[in-house]
């Protein structure tokens, strides 16, 4: 019964996927009626980017809604999410980001990610006509159905501390809404390693023991449940340990290349080959210290340079927000902005280009990381400046097929297969055919 239900459901993808296809190439070129050759005019990308399901699988946002009472119907300002910016964006899907600070919420991850999870829902709630909640690949073409297209909104916890060492959580998280997890953030945690913390071994190499035996079954019940193993953020080891151990495909959630930028954060292009055999999804990352190794080098001087400012921000960052303490962490910001120069749009589509040439045009997609980096490049200043990387890839020759897998066709393959995964194995568990029992409605 599960298993019809997912091919039910992947049948009603694939359909709409078709009709959406129609619509927008009946526009553009009407089909001929005689076998004569017509002149078909090429679409343009904004039409490409205007008719495809646009999906970004990382944006931080939701700590904008739980620390300054953030409302997305009002202007952002230079915040980089808004419904004004998202529908200029044509953004179909955000996955909102569960990140909770490791030193300030210590011994209260599962709290604050509960506050940030009711945050977005409060978010959909309180604005019915531009945002939906979304918990399924269906749900994301749902709400890009009809005369009045939503953003669908769904819940990624970035980073496994935030179950706090316990898979009952977990379960809680994906009742909630969560339809991916990153392993870890910054922080390794006890399901296994981050790349943001690696120590030397005894061997002067990086000492990276991958993912622990509990990070081993959290992959192996989120295949259960149907919620997408996120590997951004982990150990290399982690990663391949991941890919093991996940019976569905695995995204990086926003994660750029490592050939081009070298930043542990990035992924290698063995990763990347990786990753697509696995039938996964990379998903570029715009922060500026993971796409320009020019930026990485020149915020390195700047930070030694300045070791008092730096050490200043850091105290600021972790004391309570205050209006003072916000002011005096945007003068340092705008001091370190004024010093490092942003990095050319090009140096974002070069990742995209490198790692469509590594991975295949069917594993790459995009992770903006809007909300959550300081620094964008040049031309992006949030989510309404998305058209201009399609029709930057558009002048390096991808056609409209190839960028619509990547806007946001790769990701809904990717949850859809995750969905499929997850059935097989709750039918393999419990093979009781019965449907669900229908309780019928009391006055
Ligand atoms: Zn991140």
């Amino acid at each position: 019964m599960r298993t019809k239900i997912a091919n039910a459901s992947l049948a009603l993808l694939l359909a709409s996927f078709a009709m959406a296809s129609a619509t927008v190439f009946s526009q553009a070129a009407p089909a001929p009626k005689s076998p004569k050759k017509h002149w078909q005019p090429a679409l343009t990308a904004d039409a490409v980017h205007n008719s495809a399901i646009v999906i970004d699988t990382h944006a931080d946002t939701p700590g904008r809604f739980v620390d300054d009472a953030f409302d997305p119907s009002t202007d952002a300002g230079k915040g980089h999410w808004d419904f004004a910016k998202a529908r200029k964006g044509n953004l179909g899907a955000e996955f909102f980001s569960i990140w909770v600070d490791p030193t300030i919420y210590k011994d209260h991850y599962t709290r604050r990610a509960l506050d940030m999870i009711d945050s977005v829902h409060e978010a959909a709630r309180k604005n019915p006509r531009d945002l939906v909640m979304a918990y399924s690949a269906h749900d994301i073409l749902a709400a890009r159905t009809g005369p009045h297209p939503r953003v669908a909104a769904l819940i990624g916890v970035e980073g496994g501390h935030a179950i706090e060492g316990d898979i009952r959580v977990l379960r809680d998280f994906y009742r909630l809404g969560a339809r991916y997890m990153t392993l870890t953030w910054s922080n390794s945690n006890e399901l296994g390693q981050s790349s943001g913390d690696l120590k030397p071994g005894d061997n002067g190499r990086p000492k990276d023991p991958g993912l622990t035996d509990f990070g081993r079954d959290v992959v192996r019940e989120m295949n259960r449940l149907g919620m997408m193993v996120d590997i951004s953020h982990v150990s290399d080891r982690s990663f391949y340990h991941a890919l093991v151990v996940s019976r569905a495909p695995v995204i990086a959630s926003h994660s750029s290349s490592r050939a081009i930028t070298n930043h542990p954060r990035n992924m290698t292009d063995d990763m990347l080959v990786a990753l697509a055999r696995n039938g996964g999804v990379a998903q570029v990352n715009f922060n500026c210290g993971f796409i320009s190794n020019d930026y990485l080098a020149q915020s390195k001087a700047f930070e030694d340079a300045h070791p008092a400012e730096m050490k200043r921000a850091q105290q600021l960052w972790l004391a309570p927000k205050t209006p003072e303490t916000r002011a005096e962490l945007d003068r340092l910001q705008a001091m370190a902005d004024a010093a490092i120069p942003r990095p050319p749009l090009s140096a974002l589509i070069d990742h995209f280009d490198h790692m469509i040439k590594i991975a295949g045009i069917d594993h790459v997609g995009i992770g903006s990381d809007f909300d959550g980096v300081q620094c964008l490049p040049l031309g992006i200043d949030g989510v309404q400046d998305l058209p201009k990387i399609t029709a930057e890839l558009t002048k390096r020759g991808y056609s409209a097929t190839d960028l619509k897998k990547v806007l946001g066709g790769n990701l809904l393959r990717v949850f859809t297969e995750v969905e499929r995964v997850s059935h097989q194995i709750q039918n393999e568990q419990n093979p009781d055919k019965r449907p669900e029992v229908e309780i019928p409605h009391s006055k």
